[in-house]
């Protein structure tokens, strides 16, 4: 049997945690055996599940980093890896994606494309390069209600800066879904 890399992507709130929740639904159905990882350091994360934005969930194990399912998957048997908000772990993911696939089982991986700027993001182009089937969805531009591709962050109500630092110290900051021709990012 031969095993795939399934990508899910797309900006905030275009429903990757709603897609990758539905997938593992349905292989649960299937009998077979799910395992499902998430960065311990999205924000989302409350006791040991991953929450979609329309209040989804499903039980998950939070990691560190990919060393962590590598540990993983060298003891227990399944037949299906799933991890949600797959560009906050580092780049070994990619090589845990790879070894699992070519072991013949399935993988579903979601996350972010593009960066707040709207730059490839993380590990995701290169996953994407590899995978046999890639998702890419949108959601809904909070400007002017056409599909949305990328993540607008605002600063104080303001797009942010390029050179902006991820964490900004004393700043309230917020994420929306834009479309290329309302997504700013101030110089
Ligand atoms: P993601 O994992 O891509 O951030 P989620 O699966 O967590 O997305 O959430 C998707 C849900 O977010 C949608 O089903 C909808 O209920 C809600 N939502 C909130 N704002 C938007 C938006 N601008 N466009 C689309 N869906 C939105
Ligand atoms: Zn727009």
């Amino acid at each position: 049997q031969s095993g795939s890399i399934e990508v899910i992507v797309g900006p905030m709130y275009a429903g990757k945690s709603e897609e990758l929740i539905r997938r593992v639904n349905r292989a649960q159905i299937a009998e077979l055996k799910v395992v499902v990882f998430k960065p311990a350091i999205d924000d989302r994360y409350c006791g040991g599940n991953i929450t979609s934005h329309n209040g989804k969930q499903l039980k998950c194990i939070a990691i560190d980093g990919a060393e962590e399912i590598m540990n993983y998957i060298e003891k227990e048997d399944f037949d299906v890896l799933a991890i949600d908000e797959v560009q906050f772990l580092g780049e070994a993911v990619i090589e845990v994606c790879q070894r699992v696939a070519d072991k013949g089982k399935r993988v579903i991986v979601s996350g972010l494309d593009m960066d707040f700027r709207g730059e490839p993001f993380s590990v995701l182009p290169h996953l994407m390069a590899m995978a046999e089937y890639v998702t890419k969805l949108t959601a809904v531009c909070m400007v002017c209600k056409m599909p949305a591709t990328r993540t607008q962050r605002l600063v104080n109500g303001q797009p942010a800066k390029y050179s902006d630092p991820i964490i900004l110290v004393g700043a309230k900051e917020s994420y929306e879904a834009r479309c290329r021709k309302c997504h700013a990012v101030a110089k």
